[in-house]
């Protein structure tokens, strides 16, 4: 039974002062029993947060973090440092990383690696463009994407991740991809999965969708039957929003 994850990625979105008064209209409400409710925040919010949400169901996560320990790597911030501070989650290779700052599948295996090193649970993100779809590359690319993000961790690591299967097209653009799509091309990364580890571990994974999810479509992607969350971006940015997200997710 796969506990469905509700995760706001906020971006380049909020200032400290915003991040605590979101936490304080969600509390209590964006805690729904049976569904886990994560925010993933700019990394200068991170601290204020963490200490926000003590005592709460919430968890927080990062949106990206370094692969080494440490080092001479201005302006990058660590799995250790992200540790330190209580951080719960990570996102690995979403695609504006892959595409504006050059995150190739290696480095986003080498980040998934060092997220494990340092206990944090890694949120992997794999989808193809609107070219590769009318290519008719979207399996194709998704099973590069996992199988690289996933290479080298054990089964019991594997069984942890959270994949958000992101079809790029349908980010921030309002046109989401339909529940069976979606469902169809999260059953194949399970095979994937399946394949690379076992059907135990792929039974395990939890995989979201993630691309103009609303409160409105919702539990259309949740009735589906591998569909276990979503990664939202904007939708996640307000607290009736988000709590209704993460309402609908039960
Ligand atoms: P939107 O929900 O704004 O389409 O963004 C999706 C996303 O990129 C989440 O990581």
């Amino acid at each position: 039974m796969r506990t469905p994850i509700i995760a706001g990625n906020w971006k380049m979105f909020k200032t400290v002062e915003e991040s605590l008064a979101f936490v304080e209209q969600v509390k209590g409400k964006a805690e729904v029993a049976g569904v886990e409710s994560v925010i993933c925040a700019p990394f200068t919010n991170l601290p204020a947060l963490v200490e926000a949400v003590k005592g709460t169901s919430l968890k927080i996560g990062a949106q990206n973090v370094h692969f080494a320990d440490s080092g001479a790597y201005t302006g990058e911030i660590s799995g250790g440092m992200l540790k330190a501070l209580g951080v719960d989650y990570v996102i690995i290779g979403h695609s504006e990383r892959r595409a504006y700052f050059a995150e190739s599948d290696a480095i986003v295996n080498q980040k998934v690696l060092a997220a494990y090193k340092y206990g944090l649970t890694p949120i992997v993100c794999v989808g193809e463009s609107l070219e590769e779809r009318e290519a008719g590359k979207t399996k194709e690319v998704c099973k590069v994407q996992t199988e690289a993000a996933l290479q080298g961790l054990t089964s019991e690591q594997a069984a942890q991740v959270v994949v958000a299967y992101e079809p790029i097209w349908a980010i921030g653009t309002g046109k989401s991809s339909t529940a069976d799509d979606a469902n169809e091309v999260i059953s194949y990364i399970r095979e994937v999965i399946a394949a690379q580890f076992s059907a135990d571990v792929a039974a395990a994974v939890r995989i979201q969708y993630g691309g103009s999810v609303k409160p409105g479509n919702i539990k259309e992607y949740m009735s589906a039957s591998d569909i276990d969350g979503a990664l939202v971006g904007g939708a996640s940015l307000e607290p009736d929003s988000y709590i209704q997200l993460v309402e609908g997710a039960k």
